[in-house]
């Protein structure tokens, strides 16, 4: 070999993923076909795409197909595809140097259960030829670079090499599987073709299978019989035939090479909805998504008159790994044009909240030479993305018509359907109407809207929502005692994008939603009024006492009858955060801090004029003033109120300090016990600290 093959080490999370399929027991080895043939798909899709503007590209190599050859002798399967093919450093980057985030994701998922068939998912599917190969070639040709063998038996490393001699390939792949022993049955036909009709039927270039069939013919006696051989070329055998009368002819038996189409069906989205199965479409969408789960929801229409296309959209079981990943391809959609496939990459079919969707779009009306900028501001495709919007939310809107389905759809998706509502102004109402939360009043279940609506007194005006870190914490908030009193519901949000989402939905049903953390009017009725101003004289001393006492730390102190039990609270001001958004937006890394000063909070300190602690203070502040004992008081409160509305405290430690001092109070221990106690300890850490410092010198 006149080439030096170059050797490389695989990544050490590839090659870990390789030992793991290749020592694995595992039953559904045949997976690595459909992974082989998905690669294959995209390779050609990926040619057909760039021949769009550039019809040249296609020259190298015309015809669109895969080939599936396999060969007992050499216990070798070979799938090829005329697709895009791998530069030199195609096959360096994407078979083994550098790992993808799917490597490890899918390496975890086994660990905690996972089945290998969701290899695809992770995008990692080509080493799944392991599962089947003890030796894979990748023999590969594209039009940029000359023609490469990659091999490998894992182990570690692969080589690659130019391929001078070997039969010359246009431009595609070749990639031969040097099969395991005892597993024969991946070369035998009726097998390949059982696999390509469950795994990739719907796959839209013709696959073809390599069979050989025996076939008996006459031929003259005095013609030599001819063998031949090398690829798709009749091999012939002689066979020995009794002697005849007739002396001009023989029979012999050909050994003949022929091809067959395995996916000749129609596509599925030409055909009427009517007419096909829910097994059809369940494996048309795995076709689609490399998902080893059926869908969960099916949509299949089609759109005429100004503008005409059909598709076919599919919700699925679970969010996939990578679902907010900034990263992650969004590649959901297939865009065809008359029946031909364009591109997997149009971002603007679809929004990006919706990128869990999956399916086909094929338009009868987009020009078939459409560049990514044309598609950009293509006006068709504009009305297009809005009947999937629409469509998609028909799906979701059956979904919710089975409780059991909505479930699961709410589980794995409700943050789309939150991120909705943040940002589609138009379908806002709509996507409202799927929200589900726990509330004061639900139990253990979830309520939509709709049905907090129902359940709302005659007196109720306004729908009210507590935000915050979880539903533990939430749940015993000072915020809800007036509201429980009054019999009106509160829903529980405590998922951070919520906050995000009821900023903009602003109202539901024609009512208002109101946070409770936060500054609102309640529905009071006159005897509640004339209550509410009598104790805000009653207690206008101690607010001025408490406002002296803590400064700027309070926008303002104010007696309150919306809360109960608890002594104190503190309620943000309409317009900035919340108690929640704040902790929310201090634990963003890299958020922008200049908006703090403007957004955070103001808070106002809320007291119970029926709490005990509260009238007792009162008494205490009218007849000590702000005394050190009121002060601290005053403090406690304060940062205990803090706390329990959600807040974090800027000083932990003096907060720790009072209560510690309480305790202390409670177990009768006196100042100069404690003081007695610390002393020691503090000449420890001195020492301790003089010691280390020594140590520097050294
Ligand atoms: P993916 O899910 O991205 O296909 P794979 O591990 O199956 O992950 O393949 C890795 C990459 O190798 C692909 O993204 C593609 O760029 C390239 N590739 C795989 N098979 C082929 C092929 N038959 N022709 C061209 N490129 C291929």
């Amino acid at each position: 070999m006149s080439e030096q093959a170059e050797t490389f080490e695989f990544q050490a999370e590839i090659s870990q993923l390789l030992s793991l399929i290749i020592n694995t027991v595992y039953s559904n080895k045949e997976i690595f076909l459909r992974e082989l043939i998905s690669n294959a798909s995209d390779a050609l899709d990926k040619i057909r795409y760039l021949s769009l503007s550039d019809p040249g590209v296609l020259e190298s190599e015309k015809e669109l197909r895969i080939d599936i050859v396999p060969n007992k002798e050499d216990k070798t399967l070979t799938i090829s595809d005329t697709g895009i093919g791998f530069t030199k450093s195609d096959l360096v980057n994407n078979l083994g140097t550098i790992a993808r985030s799917g490597t490890k994701q899918f390496m975890e998922a086994l660990s905690a259960g996972a089945d290998i068939s969701m290899i695809g998912q992770f995008g990692v599917g080509f080493y799944s030829a392991y599962l089947v190969a003890d030796m894979v070639q990748v023999i590969t040709k594209s039009n940029d670079d000359e023609q490469y063998i990659w091999e490998s038996s894992a182990g570690g490393s692969f080589t690659i090499r130019v391929d001078e001699e070997g039969p010359r390939i246009g431009r595609g792949t070749k990639i031969i599987l040097h099969i395991k022993d005892g597993l024969q049955e991946y070369l035998e036909e009726s097998k390949i073709k059982e696999i390509v009709k469950k795994h990739s039927e719907f796959i839209s270039y013709p696959i073809y299978l390599h069979v050989t069939k025996e076939v008996e013919t006459e031929v003259p006696e005095e013609e030599e019989t001819i063998t031949t051989e090398g690829d798709n070329k009749p091999k012939i055998e002689e066979v020995e035939e009794e002697e005849e009368k007739k002396p001009k002819t023989k029979k012999v038996k050909q050994v003949k090479a022929e091809e067959e189409e395995l996916n000749k069906t129609k596509p599925i989205w030409t055909r009427n909805p009517s007419e096909i199965t829910q097994e059809e479409y369940a494996s048309f969408y795995k076709s689609l998504s490399n998902d080893w789960e059926d869908h969960l929801a099916v949509k299949h229409f089609s759109v005429e008159g100004q503008l005409e296309f059909k598709a076919i959209l599919f919700v699925p079981k679970r969010a996939p790994f990578d679902l907010f990943e900034t990263k992650r391809a969004k590649n959901n959609i297939k865009l065809y044009v008359r029946r031909v496939f364009i591109t997997d990459d149009a971002t603007d079919l679809i929004p990006e909240w919706l990128s869990f969707i999956k399916g086909v779009v094929d338009s009868e009306d987009l020009p078939l030479n459409l560049s990514r900028e044309t598609l950009q501001q293509n006006k068709i495709m504009k009305v297009i993305r809005k009947n999937i919007v629409k469509k998609t939310l028909e799906m979701f809107n059956e979904i919710a018509e089975d409780r059991e389905q909505f479930d699961k759809f709410y589980s794995a998706f409700s943050k789309n359907i939150k991120l909705g509502i943040h940002e589609d102004s138009q379908n806002r109402p709509a996507l409202a109407k799927l929200l589900r939360f726990h509330s004061t009043k639900s139990g253990d279940e979830l309520t939509s809207l709709q049905d907090y609506v129902t359940r709302m007194p005659a007196h109720q005006k306004q729908m009210y929502y507590i935000t915050g870190e979880s539903l533990k914490a939430v749940q015993k908030s000072p915020f809800l005692d007036a509201l429980k009193a009054k019999d009106f519901e509160v829903l529980f949000l405590v998922d951070p994008i919520d906050e995000y989402a009821f900023t903009q939905l602003k109202e539901f049903d024609g009512k208002k939603l109101v946070d409770i953390t936060k500054d609102f009017e309640l529905e009071e009725s006159e005897e509640e009024k004339k209550q509410r101003e009598q104790e805000e004289k009653e207690f206008e001393g101690l607010t001025k006492t408490l406002k002296e006492v803590l400064g700027d730390k309070v926008e303002k102190v104010v007696v309150s009858h919306k809360i109960v039990d608890a002594p104190a609270a503190i309620r943000t001001g309409q317009f900035g955060w919340s108690a929640n958004m704040e902790r929310i937006m201090k634990s963003q890394a890299l958020r922008d801090t200049s908006m703090s000063s403007y957004m955070a909070s103001k808070k106002t300190f809320e007291i119970s004029p029926r709490s005990p602690i509260i009238k007792a203070l009162k008494a205490k502040a009218e007849s000590e003033g702000a005394s050190k004992a009121v002060s601290d008081i005053c403090h406690l409160l304060y940062e205990t109120a803090l706390l329990s509305s959600g807040f974090t405290l800027e000083d932990p430690n003096s907060f720790a300090k009072r209560i510690n001092g309480l305790v202390a109070l409670g177990l009768d221990v006196t100042e100069e016990e404690e003081k007695a106690e610390e002393a020691p300890a503090a000449g420890a850490v001195s020492t301790a600290a003089a010691e280390s410092s020594m140590e520097e010198v050294d």
